[in-house]
């Protein structure tokens, strides 16, 4: 049970979920000098964030709004992470942030051509991808299959650890004043003259300003809960983690096939093989999509098509033994974009959320994006593909 003192007087925001979303927003807040509470219903750090890899992405995303949030996201984590380090302290574990780059491949001759035109299009809009021969991949990473057909090099591309990360922003966010109450679920809205003016939980009536809806994939069901319902829906996703070896994995590798299952609305199963070390020694490899709503069973056949893709990539995996799995349920909106600011239907309800697979490298700037909208600031990105009135959002999607 969370120790964190209520406000009596009611705060300025209070922010319902603990995640890497929820944990940015509030950290920003408080920094502005809002009194801020965070209601989280489990532990903190317990819900998806804690089953995301890390990966702080360009090369994934084509051109467009995502990608747009993806490149700003990328401009503040180099001296974000050294703040938020600075801001936990000394002795709070390293986040591990590592600007490591990715490389992306084609295993197949149909594949080489489609990865081109896809990095030919990210140069246009910004993003470091350069086309390397085989050659010099092999020398970036000496366990690559010398098979693959094309490589294109991301320098941008990084990673971090992404519960010491959200760890660290809670611990900013309480230093700078902010109420973190765990095993405290929202539910319901304290609606009065058609404004939300705080929320109940099982034991509480807080009152606030806004109230911002950052419960991940299950935000739909915050939202409902609160009075003005979204479709945010769950797409599951698997890991594989070895056991630890000598590093033999250098960048962020991953086949060309990625592209089309993190853009894809398919409910149907997709995989794609990312593969990357992590500094404890271990290789990660995900992660498969699928929509099957909250169904945590494990599907060995998932985890076969991942190791088998991840096979083509690196052969040297075949003697490698596999230490767990875990899964975890992405944010989805049919649209593929996060829903961030005011939600029009219900003034003093805020959403931050619908990050699908991105919401550890966008929560920066989301984060940004709600405290200058709630400042009455021009946001550091044009937020208006990510506002909340769209047809995908509120369930009208063709
Ligand atoms: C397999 C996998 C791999 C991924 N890899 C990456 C990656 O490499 N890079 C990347 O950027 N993203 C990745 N993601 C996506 C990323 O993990 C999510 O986008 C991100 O963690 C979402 O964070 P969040 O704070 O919005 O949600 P969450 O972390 O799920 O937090 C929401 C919180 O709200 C709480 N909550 C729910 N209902 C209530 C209620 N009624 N009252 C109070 N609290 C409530 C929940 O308990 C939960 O703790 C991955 C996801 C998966 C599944």
């Amino acid at each position: 049970m969370s120790r964190a003192v209520v406000e009596p007087r009611g705060y300025d925001a209070i922010v319902v979920g603990a995640g890497i979303v929820g944990a940015a927003c509030a950290r920003a807040l408080a920094l502005t000098g809002r009194r801020v509470a965070v209601l989280e219903r489990g532990s903190a750090v317990s819900g998806t964030t804690s089953h995301g890899e890390g990966n702080l992405l360009v090369s994934d995303k084509g051109p467009g709004p995502e990608l747009a949030l993806a490149q700003h996201a990328r401009s503040r984590w180099g001296s974000f992470a050294a703040e938020l380090q600075d801001e936990a302290g000394p002795g709070f574990p390293d986040i591990e942030f590592e600007t490591k780059g990715g490389i992306v491949v084609a295993t197949t001759q149909a594949g080489a051509e489609p990865l081109r035109a896809f990095a030919a299009s990210q140069r246009a809009a910004g993003v470091d991808a350069r086309e390397i021969a085989i050659a010099d991949a092999l020398e970036l990473e000496p366990w690559l299959n010398p098979a693959i057909t094309v490589a294109i090099h991301y320098p941008e591309d990084a990673q971090l650890e992404p519960v010491i990360a959200a760890e660290a922003m809670l611990r900013s966010a309480r230093r700078a004043g902010a109420a973190v109450l765990t095993h405290t679920p929202v539910t319901s809205g304290l609606i009065e003259n058609g404004r939300l003016m705080g929320v109940r939980t099982d034991r509480h009536e807080l009152r606030a300003d806004m109230v911002i809806n950052a419960a991940g994939p299950w935000s739909g069901e915050v939202a409902e809960l609160l009075g003005a319902p979204i479709d945010i829906r769950p797409r599951r996703g698997m890991v594989l983690v070895t056991t630890r070896m000598p590093q033999r994995v250098f960048h962020k590798v991953y086949d060309g096939d990625y592209f089309g299952a993190t853009q894809s609305k398919d409910a149907v199963l997709q995989t794609s093989s990312v593969i990357e070390s992590t500094r404890g020694g271990t290789v990660l490899i995900g992660s498969s999509r699928e929509q099957v709503g909250f169904d945590a069973s494990l599907r060995v056949e998932v985890l076969q098509e991942l190791a088998l893709k991840a096979l083509r990539v690196f052969p040297f995996l075949a003697e490698t033994a596999v230490m767990r799995t875990y899964l975890g349920f992405r944010p989805y909106v049919p649209d593929h974009l996060p829903l961030i600011g005011p939600d029009p239907r219900l003034p003093g309800l805020w959403h931050a959320s619908g990050h699908e697979g991105a919401g550890i490298a966008l929560s920066v700037s989301t984060a940004e994006i709600i405290t200058a909208l709630a400042d009455g600031q021009p946001a550091p990105i044009d937020p208006t593909p990510f506002r909340v009135d769209r047809p995908a959002v509120l369930g009208e999607a063709a």
